[in-house]
């Protein structure tokens, strides 16, 4: 089979297209400035949607697709797994964008310009909340009245969800295991990071919660701080949209360094540079911990993503935190350039540590075609 992948923004369309059985990347590319005509974007998902398509008859020559696979941010408490899409399927996702105001309705958007064009082609949505879905309710609840979650839907969703399924997956294929009988500890970590405690295969907690910003320290978002400091600045004058800019777009490595990117913070070696590592990594370490605790024993800690895979030295500081838990790093292995599947543990390890490269498209095109085959 092929399929397109799309990852539809509200300003830009990310597309690739897979053959789920190889993990053949047949073609790729991005639209941008979608809305932005004046600076020759595209006005809509549509005229997006046009570009793609002139893209792929040059590059794949006549090739078919078979189905197309969306990720959409947000499947609320609805979606635990990939679904096949359908009016009644597009009408849920858009009841969930108060959840996701930025994320859902350009999903949407994505999903009704393939369905004008291609009326018979089969869509798939794939929720990047649903591996949560199996949080207990101790995890996924927040101690407020029980009034914010009947009401508004105020509790732990999690996100990154396909990453981590996938991550996991691969993982226990490296330990010999099968998905369902791994249990450990998965960092995803790229612009937006988060790491997830896996307990037989299935998510039992989670570090980002209603929104993608609680958790770790990102490149742009703060993570966990005390929830009245923004009471404290709405008083000071900041206004709603003022924070939210703050929290998710100028603070995290960004706030405490001027750079969102983890290698020229690397590269650049500043003070202030070390001090945002050392919180960073500090953070994530806690995290590990308490997961560790919540798992009942880790048998692995896996690190994904673009920090996770590529950047060795964050690794070793959040690995040297660890001491506690007998989890030691071999520095070779660890500073071996290039994301590839590895573990960079020493024998002594009480658990193995491993790079595993993450790969969200495949694992959309992957749920894609075995939903469509299903059907
Ligand atoms: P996104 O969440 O945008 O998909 P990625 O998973 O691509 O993000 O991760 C981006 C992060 O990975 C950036 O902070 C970038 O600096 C970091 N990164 C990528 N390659 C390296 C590298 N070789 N060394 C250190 N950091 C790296």
């Amino acid at each position: 089979m092929i399929i397109l992948v799309i990852n539809s923004g509200s300003s830009s369309l990310k597309y690739q297209v897979r053959d789920p059985d190889t993990g053949e990347r047949l073609a790729s590319g991005l639209i941008e400035r979608i809305g932005d005509s004046s600076h020759g974007g595209p006005s809509n998902h549509a005229e997006a949607l046009d570009r793609v398509t002139e893209e792929l008859e040059a590059t794949l020559q006549g090739k078919p697709i078979d189905a197309v696979g969306h990720r959409v941010v947000h499947g609320g408490e609805r979606f635990s797994e990939p679904v096949l899409i359908n009016n009644e399927i597009i009408r849920a996702i858009d009841r969930l964008n108060p959840l996701a105001p930025l994320h859902n309705p350009a999903n949407v958007q994505g999903i009704r310009a393939i369905a004008e064009r291609w009326p018979d082609m089969p869509q798939v949505a794939v929720f990047d909340t649903a591996f949560h879905r199996t949080l207990p309710e101790h995890a996924w609840r927040y101690a407020v009245p029980d009034e914010l979650y009947k009401k508004y839907g105020i509790r732990r969703y999690g996100f990154h969800g396909t990453s981590f399924e996938y991550v996991t997956r691969h993982a226990a294929q490296m330990l010999g295991l099968q998905a369902a009988d791994f249990t450990g500890i998965v960092a995803h970590l790229g612009n937006g990071a988060s790491v997830t405690a896996v307990q037989g295969g299935r998510s039992i907690d989670t570090s980002m919660g209603f929104t993608p910003l609680e958790g770790l320290v990102m490149g742009t978002r703060s993570g966990d701080i005390d929830p009245s400091i923004l009471l404290f600045l709405l008083r000071e004058g900041y206004t709603e949209q003022d924070l939210d800019q703050l929290l998710n777009r100028e603070s995290g490595l960004k706030g405490l360094t001027g750079h969102n990117d983890m290698r020229s913070i690397e590269e650049e070696g500043s003070p202030a540079g070390m001090l945002a590592l050392d919180i960073a990594s500090y953070r994530l370490a806690k995290y590990i911990g308490g997961y560790h605790v919540a798992v009942g024993g880790a048998q692995a800690l896996v690190f994904t993503a673009g920090i996770g895979e590529n950047a060795w030295r964050f690794r070793e500081r959040v690995v040297k935190r660890l001491g506690a838990l007998g989890v030691f790093i071999d520095d070779a292995e660890n500073q071996k350039p290039g994301g590839a599947a590895r573990e960079i543990s020493t024998e002594e390890s009480a658990f193995p540590v491993l790079v595993v490269p993450t790969d969200e498209e495949a694992a959309i095109a992957e749920a894609t075609a075995a939903v469509v085959l299903k059907k």
